[in-house]
């Protein structure tokens, strides 16, 4: 298991409804609830937040797509909005998206247009099976949740130094399992063997601490 991003995009909240700071790569926004849900409008909310996801990616990739087959297309808009339905008692998610571009297209490009855009990772990923898992740690357990003990060591996981190459899970998997809560089982090898493994990490995520 690799994640796709190198680190978590990381939000937090206080008590001002309903402001939440979110980091990225190089810096942080605020994203925030309408007036009319409570919220001071301070920033985009969830919902835009999501069709903006979709709605950048497609994007992109039609922008790769337009210059890798060198056609003059200098601007594309796309509008996205979404319903939810009901069909046969069960609710449907609807997302639409128009895509504008700033010249005339041949029926031809037209189809392969909307075939990219309908292609686009971010497309894929909603339309694929998702899954949310959700763990909950109290004060101070942030830290704890990285230490695995047992009678005779410690290991020590860096998730910031962990590029998830695998390898571990690989080589020891009855001791280290992603999909696994906690991933590692201490019970699942000899402290030895454990050792070794630990040692084989390429990035000093894993060590040992203690004995
Ligand atoms: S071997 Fe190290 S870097 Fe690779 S997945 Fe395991 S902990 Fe992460």
């Amino acid at each position: 298991m690799k994640y796709t991003l190198e680190n978590p995009v990381v939000s937090k909240i206080g008590t001002e409804k309903y402001k939440c700071v979110v980091n990225w790569r190089h810096g942080k926004f605020i994203a925030d609830e309408p007036d009319f849900k409570g919220g001071h409008d301070k920033g985009p909310d969830p919902y835009t937040l999501l069709l903006s996801s979709i709605g950048t990616c497609t994007l992109a990739t039609l922008r790769m797509y337009i210059d890798r087959k060198e056609w003059n297309i200098p601007e594309i808009t796309v509008s996205v909005n979404m319903y939810i339905d009901e069909v046969e008692g069960k609710k449907v998610t609807v997302i639409d998206r128009d895509l504008q571009f700033s010249t005339e297209i041949t029926a031809e490009q037209r189809e392969r247009l909307v075939y990219i855009a309908k292609v686009c990772p971010i497309s894929k990923t909603l339309e694929g099976d998702i899954k949310v898992r959700t763990f909950a740690y109290g004060k101070d357990e942030d830290v704890k949740k990285h230490l695995y003990p047992d009678d005779d060591i410690t290991v020590v996981w860096k998730p910031e130094l962990c590029q998830h190459a695998a390898r571990c899970a690989t080589q020891l998997p009855q001791v280290f399992n992603p999909k696994a809560r906690p991933w590692v089982n201490m019970d699942g090898a000899t402290a030895q063997e454990i050792r070794e493994q630990v040692a084989k990490c390429p990035t000093g995520a894993l060590s040992i601490a203690g004995k």
